[in-house]
C-alpha cells in the first residue's frame, strides 16, 4: 500500500481551495495593531487546491477499519454494526440542534425521550429506576459503587472493601480503588465461575460490595449466581453487576431479578453505537426501589402533563455529569430498543450467543479451549498451541490484519494464557463467521508449518510492526514541527 503524504508534502506555493472576492474596506496592516510579538510571520500552512484536501482525507478515512468495513470481532467490545436509522433520528436538528440551557418547555421531547428510555431500560432490566446521566460503563461503575457507599452509610456502616473476581473486566478493580475501596480479588474456579468457599472466606463485615462481570469476561454465565448472591446479602454486603454484556441476556434474564442490586449497562455496546461512535458513552445505571434515593441528579420527572427536572434527595450522590447525559448516544439507545422491540432484542441476544458458539465448535479443533463449555456472547481461545510452535498470539492477531479483519482482543482476561477472546456479535452473517473460521484455520496451519509468514505480518497494511509502547510516551512529531505545525 502507497504510504499517503503529510497534507504539508502535497503544498504547492500559490495553490488555494476558495479565492474569496478582495474586501471592499481598506486593510489593517496588523502590525499597527498588534505588538510585534503577537504576530506570526511565517505560518506555512498547506497550500493545497480543494480537490487535494478531499482526496487526502478521504485516502486516510479508508485507512480506517471500522464495523462498516469488515469484520470485528473484538472481545468485550460489542463491535456490532449501528444500524444508520440511528443516525438518522440522532442527527434531527429537533434534538441535535438543541442547548442544555434551553428552557425546559422548548425541550419537552428530549425529556420525554429520556423519561421514556430510562422506563424502557427498567423494563429490559427488571430495575425499578435508572439513570441515564454516566457517560461511560466505567463511570456507571463508580457511581454504583458510590451510591452503595452511600446506603451502608446512611445505616451507620463503614465498609471499606470490595471483592471483584479475577475474571472481571479491569475497569472493576480500578474503580473500586477509585472510590477509596480496598480490592478483594476472588480467584476463579476450575469451571470458571465463583468458588463459594472462597467468597465465603473473603465475605465479612468489611465488604461493601461483591463486583461481578455477568457474563464474565470468559464469555461464561456465573451457574451460582443464586447461591453467590444469597451469601452476599446475608454478610450484609451488596451485589454490584458489570452489564456490559447484558446484550448476551437480553429478553432471557432480568437481573434484577436475579437479585442483583445495582448495575450498569453500556447503551453503546448493547444497544449498538460500539465505542460510542468513536466519541462519548453512555453507562445507564440501575437500581434496587431501596437505592433509587442515592442515584444522581437531577432526575426527568412528569409533570402537569408534561415534564421536568426534578431535584433529588438529600441522600444523592450529586450530579455526574454537566447536564443528562452524553444525549446522542440516549437517542441512538433509544432508537434500537424501540425498532427492534422486545421479540427483535431478545433475538439480538439469541444470535450474539449463537455466534460465538458456532465460532467455538467451528475452530475447536485448532485453537485450545481453556474453559470448554457452551459460552454466552463471546468465546475465550488459548493461543497455547501455537505457542509451542513459537508462535505468539499477538502474531496471529496481527496476522488477521492481512485478511482485511480486526484482530479481536488478546492476552484479555489476564487468567488465560494466551488469551484469544472473540466477540463475533449477533450482526455477522454465517458466511462472514465461515469466512473468519477459514481465514483463522489458515493461521493455525501456517503457525505449524511457516511460522515466519505470522512473524511478519501484516504486510497487507499500511505500516508493518509498530512500538506501540513507544509510540505512546515519545511520539515522533518531527515532521509536524519541519513545517512549522
Ligand atoms: C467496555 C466494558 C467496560 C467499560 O465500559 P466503558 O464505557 O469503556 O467505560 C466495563 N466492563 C465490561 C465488561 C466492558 O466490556
Amino acid at each position: 500500500m502507497d504510504s499517503e503524504p503529510l497534507v504539508h508534502e502535497l503544498s504547492s506555493p500559490g495553490r488555494r481551495g476558495v479565492r474569496p472576492p478582495l474586501p471592499q474596506f481598506q486593510a489593517v496592516d496588523p502590525a499597527d495593531a498588534l505588538p510585534a510579538s503577537e504576530i506570526r510571520a511565517d505560518l506555512r500552512l498547506p497550500e493545497v487546491s480543494e480537490i487535494d484536501v478531499m482526496r487526502h482525507f478521504l485516502r486516510l478515512s479508508h485507512r480506517n477499519h471500522s464495523v462498516d468495513t469488515a469484520m470485528y470481532p473484538l472481545g468485550s467490545c460489542t463491535m456490532k454494526y449501528n444500524p444508520k436509522v440511528n443516525e438518522v433520528t440522532a442527527r434531527t436538528p429537533g434534538l441535535a440542534d438543541i442547548h442544555p440551557y434551553q428552557a425546559e418547555d422548548t425541550v419537552q421531547g428530549a425529556l420525554a425521550l429520556i423519561f421514556e428510555l430510562e422506563a424502557l431500560l427498567a423494563e429490559i432490566t427488571g430495575f425499578s429506576a435508572v439513570s441515564t446521566q454516566p457517560s461511560a460503563g466505567s463511570q456507571g461503575e463508580l457511581v454504583g459503587l458510590l451510591a452503595i457507599l452511600a446506603w451502608h452509610e446512611s445505616r451507620g456502616q463503614t465498609r471499606t472493601q470490595v471483592l471483584v473476581p479475577d475474571s472481571a473486566h479491569g475497569t472493576n478493580p480500578a474503580t473500586g480503588s477509585m472510590s477509596g475501596l480496598q480490592v478483594v480479588n476472588l480467584p476463579t474456579a476450575a469451571d470458571g465461575g465463583i468458588d463459594l468457599r472462597d467468597l465465603d472466606e473473603r465475605l465479612g463485615p468489611n465488604a461493601a460490595a461483591l463486583m461481578l462481570t455477568l457474563p464474565s469476561t470468559l464469555g461464561l454465565f456465573e451457574r451460582r449466581i443464586q447461591q453467590v448472591v444469597e451469601r452476599v446479602h446475608a454478610s450484609g454486603a451488596l451485589v454490584y453487576c458489570d452489564g456490559a454484556n447484558m446484550n448476551a441476556m437480553l429478553g432471557r434474564v432480568r437481573p434484577a431479578d436475579l437479585g442483583i442490586d445495582v448495575m450498569h449497562l453500556n447503551l453503546h455496546k448493547t444497544f449498538s453505537t460500539p465505542h460510542g461512535g468513536g466519541g462519548p458513552g453512555a453507562g445507564a445505571l440501575g437500581v434496587q426501589p431501596f437505592l433509587e434515593a442515592f442515584l444522581p441528579g437531577p432526575r426527568v420527572v412528569r409533570r402537569g402533563g408534561g415534564y421536568a427536572l426534578a431535584d433529588v434527595s438529600d441522600d444523592s450522590i450529586g450530579r455526574v455529569h454537566a447536564h443528562l447525559g452524553n444525549f446522542g448516544n440516549l437517542v441512538r439507545a433509544y432508537t434500537y430498543i424501540r425498532s427492534l422491540g422486545a421479540a427483535g432484542l431478545r433475538a439480538a441476544a439469541d444470535g450474539a450467543v449463537l455466534n460465538a458458539n458456532y465460532l467455538r465448535a467451528r475452530l475447536a479443533d485448532d485453537y485450545d479451549l481453556p474453559y470448554d463449555r457452551p459460552c454466552m456472547h463471546e468465546v475465550v481461545f488459548a493461543g497455547t498451541r501455537q505457542r509451542r510452535q513459537g508462535v505468539r498470539t499477538l502474531d496471529i492477531a496481527k496476522r488477521l490484519i492481512d485478511f482485511g479483519i480486526h484482530p479481536p482482543t488478546i492476552y484479555f482476561p489476564t487468567i488465560v494464557d494466551e488469551a484469544l477472546m472473540i466477540e463475533p456479535t449477533e450482526t455477522e452473517s454465517r458466511e462472514s463467521l465461515d469466512r473468519f473460521v477459514e481465514v483463522m484455520r489458515q493461521i493455525a496451519r501456517e503457525a505449524a508449518t511457516e511460522p515466519d509468514t505470522l512473524k511478519a505480518a501484516p504486510v497487507n497494511a499500511p505500516v508493518r510492526r509498530l512500538d506501540e509502547a513507544t509510540a505512546n510516551r515519545r511520539p515522533d512529531v518531527r515532521l509536524a514541527s519541519e513545517f512549522g505545525g
